[in-house]
C-alpha cells in the first residue's frame, strides 16, 4: 500500500516536473503592439532565419516607445524592433513576428529584432567627441535575452544566424559638429554587449546572414 503511494506521487511529481522546477515556463512576455503594426508587412515565419541585437540607444523604455510609435514613412509605420528588453529584465513586444519590422536597413525581411534598452551614445549619437557605448548590460537582462532567444530559436528552427546592428550596418556619415569627421552610424550593440557568453548558451551562429532581395 505505502509503495503503491509512493509510486503515485512520483508519477504526479514527475508529471509536473516542467512547471513544478520551472524549466520549462513560457516567457512573461507583455504584448504591447505598437498602433501601425497592422500597416507593417507580412510573412511567414517559416522565412525567419536571423536574429538582430540592438541597443535602444535612448534613456529608458518609455522613450524607446515613444521612437517607436513615430511615423516615419509614407505607408504609416515607423522604426523600431519586435521585442525590448528593459535593464531589469521585463520583456515586452511591439511588433508581432510575422510582420516586418524597419530596423537594420538590408536585413528586415527575415529578421527578428531584439532591442536591449541602453543609453549608447544618447544623446549626441552623431557628435564628434561623443562615439563611445558608455553603459554595461545588467545581468537580468542578458539572462532575459538569452531566454528570449532560446525560445525562438525552439519556435522558428529556420533561424539560424545571429548579429549585432553594427556589424550589419557598416556604413560612415559626417559627424554632426564636424563634417570633416566620420563616424559610424550605428555602433549597438557596442563593446559591452557580452557576445561570448551569449553564443555560449544559444545555438545561432554569428556568421554573416544573406542580405535581403
Ligand atoms: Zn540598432
Amino acid at each position: 500500500m505505502k509503495l503503491r503511494l509512493i509510486s503515485v506521487i512520483l508519477a504526479i511529481l514527475s508529471l509536473s516536473g516542467c512547471g513544478w522546477f520551472g524549466y520549462h515556463e513560457p516567457l512573461d512576455i507583455a504584448d504591447n503592439k505598437l498602433p501601425y503594426w497592422l500597416k507593417l508587412n507580412a510573412r511567414t515565419t517559416d522565412e525567419l532565419n536571423l536574429v538582430v541585437i540592438h541597443a535602444t540607444e535612448l534613456s529608458d523604455m518609455a522613450e524607446a516607445r515613444e521612437y517607436g510609435e513615430r511615423i516615419l514613412y509614407e505607408s504609416g509605420t515607423g522604426a523600431s524592433g519586435h521585442y525590448y528588453i528593459d535593464r531589469d529584465g521585463s520583456i515586452e513586444q511591439y511588433v508581432p513576428d510575422n510582420r516586418i519590422a524597419n530596423h537594420t536597413s538590408g536585413w528586415n525581411s527575415r529578421s527578428l529584432s531584439i532591442e536591449l534598452v541602453n543609453k549608447g551614445r544618447y544623446p549626441d549619437w552623431y557628435k564628434s567627441d561623443h562615439q563611445v557605448m558608455l553603459e554595461p548590460y545588467p545581468k537580468a537582462q542578458i539572462n532575459a535575452l538569452i531566454k528570449l532567444v532560446r525560445e525562438l530559436e525552439s519556435k522558428y528552427p529556420s533561424l539560424k544566424y545571429v548579429q549585432g546592428h553594427e556589424d550589419l550596418d557598416t556604413r560612415m556619415m559626417p559627424a554632426e559638429d564636424n563634417p570633416n569627421i566620420e563616424i559610424h552610424r550605428k555602433l549597438d550593440p557596442g563593446p559591452y554587449f557580452p557576445w561570448a557568453r551569449f553564443l555560449a548558451a544559444i545555438n545561432l551562429k554569428k556568421e554573416m546572414p544573406p542580405k535581403d532581395e
